[in-house]
């Protein structure tokens, strides 16, 4: 391609690139490939060193003793040497970093990740291709749209579905409830009757999730401009899964009182229970109903290559949209997700065209920009971890990693049920364990304050880290198993741990107040 009025002067083949000049010596060019090998692998070896060292997940090191190193560097006099950057990293965050690939962190929906997807992001970053635009990307956006379709087959959403890779399940989840709430809209207005003025129908527009729901659906609701009621959280059952009664019900209530429901959003895997909605009922309903239904599985999203559980995930191929995180039960690292809809029409509600970039000619020459289907511009090839995973792995690899912290839950909650020290709430489907240390006698009365400080000083020695959440008010001990190098031992130990910690909490207040009565 030439520019009008420019001179074009042809170099050689295989021209020689220029003198490497101090100010450029960082550009990543064809003259520095020498050195993007050389402090890569310098890098590379720092993280392997201290991944291979770590003999806790965490150092237990506080905000306070960690804020003064980072505020005492000068950012604008740079170490202008690798080496010893790689020291003051050191200090400043790879000694003291949570690190997710140790059997024994326990606590968030974090997962070791795999050496493929790793592979993929150092390619990304380095390659730095955006996926907006195809002239911005090429074969990168074609990547994307073929895990899309190869997603969208395992959900089984049927030939008209489509996709975008996103951040991550929050903004999953946001986009979905902007489709979905753009679609009630337009309803409402071609419904007969009286056109209602858009706040108007906003102000009618209802969500209808499960208690176990995640806060995402919230705050998409919130940053979506629907009112402070928007979301209406419908009950669970024992095993704190949706209630499809309620859930009917709901739809009527809403009906009657003039309200609009956008939206139903089962979980395929709740955060802290690890529950799966009865997606063929709620499909039902939703059916019935003529209710747009979203399924959030950023969770549950690793059954789709399951050798063994994929039945669990049935019905979810009945949804409007889907969520799916890879970062969390595909072994990605962050971020890498993407939202998935039934019908690609729906994608019109985030396309907006831009001469600079997206012309909407460009839609007439089938030019495929990734940027019509997303809320974001520039993008990260964050498919490419996937596709690497999948093609030296392969998906049954993947799902039976998954499997496996699976059965690891399921043995925690024997373990759990069989010790006397714990309650343990509800039998997760995935691999989720919720529970508690339960004092015996006088000390009964503090079980929320035993536990809230089991999990603190757990953290503090570094030991282990487990998560905490409140199930019907009261404070519970979590476990999220995604590690597969987790053993039932190291589950084992953990709990004595906590039982360690917990007790010594109760014996010292009980005997506290015993001796020291007007405290
Ligand atoms: C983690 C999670 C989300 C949010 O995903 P992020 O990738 O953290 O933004 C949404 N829904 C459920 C059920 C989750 O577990």
């Amino acid at each position: 391609m030439s520019l009008p009025g420019a001179t074009v002067q042809a170099l050689p083949t295989g021209a020689v690139p220029g003198p490497v000049t101090a100010d450029r010596a960082h550009l990543f060019t064809a003259g520095t490939v020498a050195d993007y090998r050389r402090v890569l692998a310098e890098g590379i070896d720092r993280v392997a060193d201290r991944v291979a060292a770590a003999d806790r997940p965490f150092t237990g090191v506080t905000p306070q003793d960690l804020a003064p190193r980072i505020a005492g560097i000068d950012l604008d006099r740079p170490l202008g040497d690798t080496g010893a950057a790689l020291d003051e990293l050191q200090d400043v965050y790879l000694r003291d970093a949570v690190y997710f690939h140790h059997p024994r962190y326990l606590a968030h929906l974090n997962c070791p990740v795999v050496i493929p997807a790793l592979l993929g992001e150092a390619v990304l970053s380095a390659v730095n291709s955006s996926l907006d635009t195809w002239d911005q990307s090429a074969g990168g956006t074609l990547i994307e749209r073929r895990l899309i379709d190869w997603t969208v087959d395992r959900v089984g959403l049927g030939p008209a579905a489509d996709g975008v890779f996103t951040s991550g399940g929050t903004q999953s989840n946001l986009q979905a409830m902007l489709l979905a709430r753009e679609e009630a809209v337009g309803r409402a207005a071609t419904s007969g009757g009286p056109r209602p003025s858009r706040p108007e129908s906003l102000s009618r527009l209802r969500i209808l999730t499960s208690a176990a729901g995640h806060f995402s659906v919230q705050k998409a609701a919130k940053l979506l401009g629907l009112d402070a009621d928007a979301v209406v959280t419908v009950g669970t059952d024992a095993g704190r899964r949706m209630r499809t009664d309620e859930l009917a019900r709901e739809i009527d209530r809403c009906r009657r009182e003039g309200l609009r429901v956008m939206a139903v959003v089962a979980t395929a895997g709740t955060t802290d229970f690890g529950t799966i909605d009865p997606l063929p009922r709620i499909a039902g309903i939703c059916a019935a109903a003529g209710v747009w239904l979203h399924v959030d599985a950023a969770y549950g999203c690793g059954l789709l290559v399951s050798p063994t559980r994929r039945h669990l995930l049935d019905g979810i191929d009945r949804a409007d949209s889907v969520t799916v995180d890879y970062h969390k039960s595909f072994f990605q690292p962050v971020s890498s997700s993407a939202l998935l809809v039934r019908d690609r029409r729906v994608l019109r509600h985030a396309t907006w065209h831009a001469d600079y970039l997206n012309p909407a000619r460009a839609v007439e020459q089938r030019i495929p920009n990734q940027v019509d289907k997303s809320i974001q511009t520039t993008r990260r090839f964050d498919a490419l971890k996937l596709w690497l995973t999948l093609r030296i792995m392969g998906p049954d690899a993947v799902g039976a990693l998954f499997d496996e912290v699976i059965d690891r839950a399921a043995a925690a909650w024997h373990l759990l049920t069989e010790d006397p020290r714990f309650e343990v709430v509800t039998r997760s489907q995935l691999s989720t364990v919720v529970f508690r240390y339960l004092p015996t006698g006088p000390g009964r009365a503090l079980v929320d304050e035993a536990n809230l400080y089991a999990r603190e000083a757990l953290a503090a020695s570094g030991a282990a880290l487990v998560a905490g959440t409140t199930v019907d008010g009261a404070h519970h001990l979590k476990f999220t198993l995604l590690n597969p190098e987790t053993t039932v031992a190291d589950i084992a130990h953990v709990l004595d741990l906590i039982a360690e910690h917990a007790g010594w909490y109760v014996r010292t207040r009980t005997a506290g107040e015993l001796s020291c009565p007007i405290r």
